[in-house]
C-alpha cells in the first residue's frame, strides 16, 4: 500500500528522481503564473517516462525541475537520494552532470564549436583526461553514425544530424537518465522516428528516459509510464509495459 504525503517511503534503489509536491510559480506584476502547481513524480530507474500535455501545461518547467536545472517555489526534489535544496551550486552541477543528459527541441549546440568539440565539452567539467575525452567522443559519434561529420560545425549539418550530435553530447558522461524536451519537434517524421528509435535503444540498455511531448501518440507508443499534465497539475498517470529496471536491474554504466 502506498502511503500519502510526507509518510511515503521512497525506495532509492528504484527511484532515481523524486519530486514531492512541487510547485513553480512566477510573479508577473499582480499576477502569479502557476507554471507547475503541486506535482509529485517518481522517476523509476530504467523506466521510459513521458510527460504529456498541451502547449502551456507546464511540461518544460517540469522538465527543468526534474533535471534540477531549476529550483522549485515549494516542495522538494531528490536526485539519486539527495535533496537538491541542500546542495551548493557546484555539488549540484557535479551530481547533475554525472547523472543526467539533456536533449532539447532546438538542439542547443554551440555554433562556434565543431561536432566533436560539442560532445567533448560536458566531459571537461568532470575531470577526465583530454585523450580519454576525445576517444570517448569519437566512439559515441561513430555509434550515432556521425563519424564523417566530427569536424563540421553545427550549421554545416542537417537538423537530424544536429539532434544526433545533441544525443551524443547527452551521452558524454554516460548518464543514467536522459531528459528530452520535444526532441522531434523540429524534425520531419522520418528523422524524428530515428531519434525515437535511438531513445528506445538507450532505454533497452537500462538507461532511464524522460520524454516531454505534446503528442499523446508519441507518449503512448514509446513510454511505459505517462504523466498527463494539464494547467500545471497531473491529471492522471498511466502505465504500459514493464520498465527496463525490472528486466536488467540497476544501471551500472558502460
Ligand atoms: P509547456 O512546455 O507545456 O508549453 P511551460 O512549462 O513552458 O509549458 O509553461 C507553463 C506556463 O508557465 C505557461 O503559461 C508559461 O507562459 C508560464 N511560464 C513559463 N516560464 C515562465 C517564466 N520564466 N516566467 C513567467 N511565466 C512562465
Ligand atoms: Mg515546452
Amino acid at each position: 500500500m502506498e502511503k500519502k504525503g510526507e509518510d511515503k517511503k521512497i525506495d532509492y534503489e528504484k527511484t532515481i528522481i523524486h519530486l514531492h509536491n512541487v510547485t513553480k510559480h512566477y510573479e508577473m506584476g499582480d499576477n502569479v503564473v502557476k507554471a507547475v502547481d503541486g506535482i509529485s513524480i517518481d522517476i523509476q530507474r530504467g523506466d521510459f517516462v513521458a510527460v504529456m500535455g498541451p502547449s502551456g501545461s507546464g511540461k518544460s518547467t517540469s522538465m527543468n525541475l526534474i533535471g534540477s536545472l531549476d529550483m522549485p517555489t515549494h516542495g522538494h526534489i531528490f536526485l539519486d537520494g539527495e535533496d537538491i535544496s541542500l546542495l551548493n551550486e557546484s555539488e549540484l552541477a557535479q551530481i547533475r552532470g554525472k547523472n543526467i543528459g539533456f536533449i532539447f527541441q532546438q538542439f542547443n549546440l554551440i555554433p562556434t564549436l565543431t561536432v566533436k568539440e560539442n560532445v567533448v565539452l560536458p566531459m571537461t567539467l568532470q575531470g577526465i583526461s583530454e585523450y580519454e575525452r576525445e576517444e570517448k567522443a569519437e566512439k559515441i559519434l561513430r555509434r550515432l553514425e556521425l563519424a564523417d561529420r566530427m569536424d563540421h560545425y553545427p550549421n554545416q549539418i542537417s537538423g537530424g544530424q544536429q539532434q544526433r550530435v545533441a544525443i551524443a553530447r547527452a551521452l558524454a558522461n554516460d548518464p543514467e537518465v536522459i531528459l528530452a524536451d520535444e526532441p522531434t519537434g523540429n524534425l520531419d517524421t522520418k528523422t524524428g522516428l530515428k531519434v525515437m528509435d535511438f531513445l528506445t535503444e538507450l532505454n533497452k540498455e537500462g538507461r532511464t528516459i524522460v520524454l516531454v511531448t505534446h503528442s499523446p501518440e508519441l507518449a503512448k507508443q514509446y513510454a511505459h509510464t505517462v504523466y498527463w499534465l494539464k494547467d500545471g497539475k497531473i491529471e492522471r498517470i498511466t502505465k504500459e509495459r514493464k520498465n527496463a529496471f525490472e528486466k536488467v536491474g540497476k544501471w551500472k554504466g558502460d
